[in-house]
């Protein structure tokens, strides 16, 4: 099954807007004037589409998503649920799950790591042949989207690092390679290397912590 939040993760999330749960705490101070983010008053709520795959279609799910204000200068700052990726609509299982499966294989094509069982998630009116479905190049937008969470890793390294000192973690990150068909420029290898620092990152971060960088570091680190 390919990897993707699920249609009761959205309505959990729904069901806790709705209910007044969602809170700024865990947001990042505001980037223009310095209050801390537990100030924050909620300015609005904003329905938005995610995707998401259910026995191999891609399937829209709608939630609301908060958005914050500042008090001190009027900013505002989007709440997003753990399974969302901003400006993203696919969720984040199916976006860190195939661009992991992209970038820690040798010899894979973007075409073959949007493949799951011979056939890529489509849309449910895919009786015809050329209906949407998930592209190789979305795969590719991903990891550079992934690639810039620096942040995040180096925030989720140095608790690693506290919590056990001895970890192979470093030892593991400097091991890895990018092969050298995957990339024509030395910006994509990089963007390919941090995105596969950050799968194993967040590998080690869910093993060691039982939850994943998205669900408040990354947030707090501001998605960065
Ligand atoms: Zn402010």
């Amino acid at each position: 099954m390919p990897p993707t939040a699920t249609l009761e993760d959205i309505k959990a999330h729904q069901r806790r807007v709705e209910k007044d749960k969602i809170i700024p705490d865990n947001l990042p101070p505001c980037s223009r004037c310095s209050v801390e983010s537990e100030f924050f008053k909620i300015h609005a709520y904003r329905e938005r589409r995610f995707l998401i795959i259910i026995e191999m279609l891609l399937k829209a799910a709608y939630c609301s998503l908060v958005r914050f204000i500042c008090p001190g200068c009027g900013k505002t700052f989007t709440h997003y649920p753990e399974f969302a990726i901003p400006h993203k609509h696919y969720t984040r299982p199916t976006i860190t799950g195939f661009s992991a499966g992209y970038v820690e294989s040798e010899n894979m094509t973007y075409q073959q790591a949007v493949m799951v069982d011979n056939s890529a998630p489509g849309y449910p009116q895919s009786g015809s042949s050329d209906a949407p479905t998930l592209a190789p190049t979305t795969i590719h937008r991903w990891i550079t989207t992934l690639g810039r969470f620096t942040q995040s890793c180096r925030s989720a390294l140095i608790l690693l690092l506290q919590e056990n000192p001895v970890s192979s973690i470093c030892r593991d990150l400097a091991r890895l390679v990018i092969a050298p068909r995957k990339y024509k420029t030395n910006q994509r290898k990089k963007q390919l290397l941090s995105c596969r620092q950050l799968v194993i990152i967040e590998a080690f971060f869910q093993a060691t912590f039982k939850t994943s960088i998205f669900t408040k570091l990354a947030t707090r680190c501001a998605f960065s």
